[in-house]
């Protein structure tokens, strides 16, 4: 998946450029005098305070394949999926311009939304994705689950041809997604949704 491979890199670059600050701070200690044996624990210490940021404030990324929640949640809406359907392609708030998000959902909502939201484009076949954190830690939720919400109104569009206008899409989409977060909570007993 495109976005995903985009997110490793992202991690990487943050890897990359801590490493490079470290070493920075590792010439300006030995300049002033400090010993190796001083600068390895300080060197550990930073490292850690480091990847701890990066954690918090890093984009959310999926548990699950992609592919596995649509799985899921074909069954619960009892959809035998076919090859010659087509998959929609998914794309996460850190790495789309805002524009490109405005730009898919305004005909489908009749305005020009000023921020980035959760999505399905029926007339695109496209996915839209939050993965800010700090949306997830506020709405005590996962990515995998707003992704099975998005991928509910999928099946509708192209297997029920159904109107997303449709206020019973909605209202299916969320209990779907609600059945799913059960489920994913029943198969990983060891974690806690916070
Ligand atoms: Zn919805």
């Amino acid at each position: 998946m495109a976005g995903t491979a985009q997110h490793a890199g992202m991690d990487f670059r943050c890897l990359r450029s801590g490493w490079i600050a470290l070493r920075g701070v590792a010439h300006r200690l030995a300049r002033a005098g400090v010993q190796g044996v001083l600068l390895a624990p300080a060197l550990a210490l930073l490292l850690s305070v480091s990847a701890v940021r990066a954690d918090d404030s890093a984009p959310m990324r999926l548990r699950r394949d992609p592919q596995q929640i649509l799985e899921a949640v074909a069954r619960r809406m009892n959809v035998t999926l076919r090859a010659d359907v087509a998959l929609p392609r998914i794309y996460f708030e850190s790495t789309t311009p805002l524009e490109q998000f405005q730009d898919a959902i305004a005909p489908q909502w009749h305005f020009r939304p000023p921020l980035f939201a959760n999505a399905y484009v029926a007339e695109r076949n496209e996915i839209y994705l939050m993965d800010d954190p700090a949306y997830y830690r506020r709405m005590r939720r996962t990515l995998d689950e707003s992704l099975a919400h998005e991928f509910a109104h999928y099946l509708q569009v192209n297997y029920f041809a159904a109107n997303l206008a449709d206020e019973t899409c909605e209202n299916e989409a969320v209990a779907v997604q609600m059945a799913f977060r059960l489920a994913a909570d029943d198969d990983a007993p060891g974690e806690t949704s916070g």
